[in-house]
Order: C-alpha cells, then structure tokens, then sequence
C-alpha cells in the first residue's frame, strides 16, 4: 500500500468547488483522475455508484478505476450478485473491505446481533464500526474518493458540494460528480448506456443497503424512507457522509 497522500489544499478544493459547481458529471470526474494520481469509487451498488464506475471506464484505463466497497456483513445477496456482475462486465479492480471481527465480536458481546433496532445510538455505533472504519482503513494512501451522493435524495443533503475535504479521513478530497443530478438522470444513464442494475429497485427499493436496515418504499414515500425506517426525526445518514442540510440564512442576512 503507498504512503498516505498529502492532502489537497483546501483554498485550492475552494476554488475547484466554484469551478466545478455547474459542470457535467463526467467533466468532474474527468478533473478528478487529472488532478489525483490515487482516487477509489467507494460504490454501494446503488445505481449512482453502477453509473460512476461506467463515467469512469470511459474516462480511465480500467487499472486506475479502483473501486472499493464495504462488506458489513449484513448486505442483501443480490448486492453480492451485483458486484460480481460489475467485476465481470467492467473488469475493474472491486476491492471489498470488511469490518475488523474482534471489533465486531465486542460489539456483538456487548450490545447483542441485532443492536440496531435497540437504539439510534447503537444503530451508529454498528454503521461505525462495520462502515466507518472499514472505509478509513481502506481510503489509506488515496488522494480522493469519489462518492454517488445526490443533493435531491434526503434533506441532509441538499447542500452538498461538488468537492470537499473530508475531514474524517485525513482532508483528502472528497468528490461527488452527481450532485445536481435527480434519479431519473441518473436511471435515463443507466438505461442508455445499458449498466446493470442493482435487482432490489424491481422489488420496489429506492435506496439500498445493509438487508435488516432496508425495506421497499411505499409509493409517494420519501426514497430514503425504507432506510432504519424505524427511527423518527433521525437523519437518515450512516456516519459515512456528515449532514449538509440546506443553509439558513443568518439572521442578519434574513434582516437585510
Ligand atoms: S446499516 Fe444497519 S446493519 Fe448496516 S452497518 Fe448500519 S446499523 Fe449495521
């Protein structure tokens, strides 16, 4: 594994930030892989990740799209399915990180297999330690990662930049080509470029991920709604992205 990349200055992820904000998914991507001689696709097999490792065959020789997914243990078989579908069709490198077993063992010992459900604190303690940790450990020696996070797909959100530093991981840049798109944007590619597509969404799925913590949504239901669908007033987050909900104006800007 290389050294720990230095991060990128932040005046410099600013500045990229302004230039960028109205650009094309691939245009982003394609700034991505000129400026970083290191950078991964974290993919959760959603159909913004399927879409992104697609972006990024047509952009880079399939040895530089690397691509990194978390195995927590508790995903759906189809996901499974899926990233051997994606491996055979793309012939990128897919590599799956999983969570350190004695961590998972005291967790487990302590809290029980399916804490989860017992509360919204040990909901995050389980995201942490089977996602959380997983990715820091895999993100080691990469410049930047490139996430499929969409501005319309939960409040926490709606402010998500082009480009940041990611602050949990060591201020490396963190990169998100389909912010300004919707999920139709995002299904029309898929369909046009024929990229296979994660089976659950036929089941009636709009946002997938670890099986006991995602059901279908029911029609008219917000997208992420089936995600710990148990929890009330909770964003529905894992941990892996920090909120960025819609600013408010300050007061003295809404005085003004
Ligand atoms: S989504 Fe559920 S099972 Fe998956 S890591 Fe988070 S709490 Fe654990």
């Amino acid at each position: 594994m290389p050294p720990t990349a230095a991060p990128p200055d932040p005046t410099e992820l600013t500045r990229i930030q302004a230039e960028l904000e109205g650009a094309e998914p691939l245009a982003i991507l394609g700034w991505a892989y000129e400026r970083f001689g290191s950078v991964a696709i974290v993919a959760s097999f959603q159909a913004e990740s399927c879409a992104l490792i697609d972006m990024a065959t047509r952009l880079a020789p399939a040895e530089r799209v690397r691509v990194i997914t978390l195995d927590t243990g508790w995903l759906p078989p189809e996901t499974h399915a899926l990233i051997a579908r994606m491996r055979e069709r793309y012939h990128v490198p897919i590599a799956v990180w999983r969570p350190d077993p004695a961590a998972v063992d005291r967790m487990e010992a302590d809290h029980g297999r399916a804490l989860f459900r017992r509360s919204v604190a040990l909901r995050r303690l389980c995201c942490e330690v089977r996602k959380q940790a997983p990715l820091a450990r895999a993100l080691q020696g990469t410049e930047a990662w490139i996430t499929g996070l969409r501005r319309d797909q939960a409040p926490s959100r709606c402010d998500t930049p082009v480009v940041e530093a990611d602050l949990a991981n060591g201020g490396i840049a963190k990169i998100a080509p389909l912010v300004r798109w919707t999920a139709a944007q995002v299904d029309a590619y898929l369909e046009r470029c024929d990229v296979p597509r994660h089976p659950l969404y036929a089941h009636g799925y709009t946002s997938i991920g670890c099986a006991p913590c995602t059901r279908a949504t029911r029609p008219g239901e917000d997208p992420r709604a089936g995600r710990w669908w148990w929890e009330v007033g909770e964003p529905k987050e894992c941990g892996l992205h920090p909120s960025h909900p819609a600013r408010r104006p300050a007061a003295a800007e809404t005085a003004a």
